[in-house]
């Protein structure tokens, strides 16, 4: 029975939630192999949410058996159209218990009510858009030579490993989960230390839709520990990633120094967001602000170098204080409220520094820059002006509400300046001239480019980065190649 590893939590809105807190492991809710268990916390209030089984090398060991039995007795042998069927039944689960699960996403992340609940929604999308995918999955017929007949399959690799981050906990589910499952592997998931809950409760719809026991195995952990074991893993054929560059780069070097397993990586960035004369002022700045204050921050493609032409600078930047100023910050279940609190002390921490960091090399702080209120991780939004490329708020990912304002005269600067960047994960253009929006979308290097707009993300469009912001693509079509290996198979109809 589940009993002893769920709890009821009272939310300060007066509802109470079951939360689940084991391992998740062939289809059973179990304790982890040394009893552990480690505090998952409300960053709105600093205080302990429960008390959730930990998981370590010996336990990824046991879910990755688990994954291994269920891809080779059961689930190789389950067609496309019944995988997405089941895809689909967790769908209809997910939009039961969304209010629910929105609350609980709320209360792990911080986030507010509203866009928690937006976030499962949007993870709906994805699985539903992989469950369509389920059943058209297939290979080609190439034609060599009139005595011979070749044709691929797309094959599964059987256990893939996944490693989730905190920012976007049940979208990254979805967008790990989706096109695996559609494709046919089993699965071994590590939710973010910070925030196991959404997972964890999504385990249970899993079950409830009638997956098999071992297809899917969420187990919660740190990153050294259970987060290491997945990468090394000798049995574990293909691993996906988001997080920090750091951790992907060792990912890499794990999956090279173990068994080679295939990797994909969703990593940092310190997107641009240029803005020209031409561009609807009103419009940039909505964006604008939305493009790096959304998520407080914590966002892998905040625009959180803003660039704007001379001629509009002074008048943006008044206008941009303004529009920041209309919105709230507080805790999650706080009626209109706009940004919550950072996830974490670390990341809180974290921060701060960057602000002083601001602050000593130079650039001119015109907004925030201090932490907001007495309790809980919350950062007031903050904007530096008077930057340049060498500083370090320039080079460097926060991951928090802080953004950077230079000016620029020309096309040909602020592109050079956009590329002076390991990170290619995002950029964004504002003008109303379509050729120049064309040419620099063309010219600039990220895995996306937004005109007229930011943080626009489908469940059927591409996205991940160029140069140290990753390999490879989720989501849309191209996400199915990280999930199958092609096998080519040659007859011989002649002697
Ligand atoms: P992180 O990269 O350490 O954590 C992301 C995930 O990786 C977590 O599940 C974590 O447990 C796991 N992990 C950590 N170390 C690991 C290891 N050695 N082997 C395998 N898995 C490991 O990120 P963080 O420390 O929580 O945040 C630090 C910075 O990372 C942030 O400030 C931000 O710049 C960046 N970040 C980016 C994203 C993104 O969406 N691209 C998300 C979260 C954090």
């Amino acid at each position: 029975s589940d009993a002893s590893s769920t709890e009821k939590v009272n939310l300060p809105n007066g509802k109470t939630l079951t939360v689940y807190t084991g391992l998740f492991i062939n289809n059973k809710f179990v304790e982890s192999v040394d009893g552990r268990r480690f505090e998952t916390i409300d960053p709105a209030t600093e205080k302990p949410i429960v008390n959730v089984a930990e998981g370590t090398a010996a336990d990824i060991d046991v879910a990755v058996d688990a994954a291994s039995e269920a891809f080779e007795k059961v689930w190789q042998h389950v067609d496309g159209k019944a995988r997405g069927r089941l895809l689909y039944k967790l769908t209809d689960l997910l939009m039961r218990d969304r209010e629910e699960l929105g609350y609980l996403e709320a209360l792990d992340t911080g986030k507010p009510i509203k866009s928690a609940t937006g976030d499962v929604e949007d993870a709906v999308d994805v699985l539903r858009y992989y469950a369509g995918w389920a059943d058209k999955i297939h290979g080609k017929v190439i034609e060599t030579s009139h005595d011979k007949f070749c044709y691929t399959r797309h094959e599964p690799f059987g256990v893939v490993g996944q490693i989730i981050p905190w920012n976007y906990p049940i979208s990254m589910l979805s967008w790990k989960l989706g096109p695996a499952l559609a494709c046919g592997n089993t699965i071994v998931l590590k939710p973010a230390e910070q925030t196991p809950l959404s997972a964890l409760k999504t385990a249970s719809l899993i079950r409830e839709a009638g997956f098999p026991p071992g297809v899917v195995n969420i187990v919660p952990g740190y990153g050294h520990t259970a987060g290491a074991a997945i990468a090394n893993h000798m049995k574990i054929a293909k691993v996906a990633f988001t997080g920090s560059t750091t951790v992907g780069r060792s990912i890499l070097k794990a999956a090279a120094e173990s068994n080679l397993k295939k990797v994909t990586l969703e990593l940092g960035g310190k997107s641009p967001n240029i803005i020209f004369e031409d561009a609807d002022l009103g419009q940039a700045i909505k964006w604008a602000h939305n493009g790096v204050f959304s998520n407080a921050g914590q966002n892998c493609c905040a625009g959180s170098r803003v660039y704007v032409q001379d001629t509009v600078y002074n008048e943006f930047i008044e206008k941009y204080k303004e529009f920041a100023l209309s919105k709230k910050i507080g805790s999650q279940f706080e009626p209109g409220v706009n940004q919550g609190p950072q996830i974490s002390k670390v990341q809180f921490d974290r921060i701060m520094e960057y602000i002083q960091a601001g602050k000593s090399e130079g650039a001119k702080l015109i907004l925030g820059g201090d932490r907001h209120g007495t309790e809980g991780y919350f950062i007031q939004q903050t904007m530096f002006t008077d930057v340049n490329e060498n500083m370090k708020i320039m080079q460097e990912e926060i991951f928090g509400p802080v953004v950077a304002i230079a000016k620029f005269k020309t096309v040909e600067e602020v592109i050079e300046k956009a590329h002076l960047t390991k990170y290619g994960l995002a950029a964004a253009v504002f003008t109303k001239d379509i050729t120049r929006a064309i040419k620099i979308s063309n010219a600039l290097k990220a895995g996306t480019v937004w005109v007229n707009c930011y943080n626009q993300v489908n469940c059927n469009t591409p996205f991940g980065g160029f140069k140290e912001s990753g390999h490879g693509r989720e989501l849309g079509k191209y996400a199915l190649a990280n999930y199958t290996e092609v096998k080519t198979v040659q007859i011989n109809l002649g002697k």
